[in-house]
């Protein structure tokens, strides 16, 4: 049985009134692990708070040294992260990053015992013209190749043109693709399949959640834009239980 996973991505968004907002509003919920993807200067007053779990929202790909604005996997390990976010569209898409440079990302998080949280998933071309299995082998197979995932991964399936549109996936679309991959991590990772937890990300909202996590292999989301509001967030969670 896999755990439901509720998580945040606050982006570049949020202040210290919206870490009191959130501490307040107390979402803890027994049967959902919540993550934190936070902008890293918050993680302390998140900390502070009792907010688990707290992820980055990207890493350096290098351990230490002169990488002005860099923010290395022993520093999140220190502001008490458990996970981070990596593989993102907005960081694929405006900094360029593709696997290689995220198997560097991973390999720095796994040293650190960090478990990333790594987001995959076609483009609005790619969608249009019949190619999200060929957009998922291309992100997800070089990290299996590499020996990277263990069974505390987490994947996020995020269709490009779902995030922050508005335009959900459909339940039965989402399942479909959750559900080929799975089909890639058992055939490269026999069993451990049945445990890594992939979530779904583009446009979860309080009123598609439940029809989403109904799905077999949906076993949580990640959410960027009703991550902001502890009313919306909450009742995602509450959605989820
Ligand atoms: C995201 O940025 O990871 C995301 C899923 O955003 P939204 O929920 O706003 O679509």
């Amino acid at each position: 049985m896999r755990k439901p996973i509720a998580a945040a991505n606050w982006k570049m968004n949020g202040d210290l009134a919206l870490i009191d907002t959130f501490a307040a509003a107390d979402l803890a919920h027994g049967n959902v692990q919540t993550i934190w993807g936070l902008p890293a200067i918050l993680l302390p007053a998140a900390k502070a708070a009792g907010f688990a779990d707290l992820a980055g929202e990207d890493v350096s790909a290098y351990e230490k040294g002169a990488y002005t604005g860099e923010i290395s996997a022993a520093m999140l390990k220190e502001a008490g992260c458990t996970y981070c976010i990596i593989g993102h569209s907005e960081r694929r898409t405006m900094h360029g990053e593709d696997e290689n440079i995220l198997q560097e990302k991973w390999r720095q998080l796994k040293a650190q015992g960090i478990h990333p949280l790594y987001c995959l998933g076609e483009s609005e071309a790619e969608y249009d013209g019949g190619q999200t299995q060929a957009a998922i082998e291309r992100q997800l197979l070089p990290i299996l190749e590499a020996g990277l995932v263990d069974e505390h991964t987490v994947l996020a399936y995020e269709p490009v043109w779902a995030i922050g549109t508005g335009k959900a996936a459909t339940a039965e679309y989402a399942q479909s693709v959750h559900e080929q991959i799975r089909k890639i991590l058992s055939e490269k990772c026999g069993n451990m399949a049945e445990k890594v937890r992939i979530l779904y990300g583009g446009s979860v909202k309080p009123d598609n959640a439940a029809e989403l996590i109904a799905k077999a292999d949906i076993d949580g989301f990640l959410v960027g834009g009703a991550s902001l509001q502890a009313d919306a967030f909450g009742k995602i969670i509450e959605a989820m239980a």
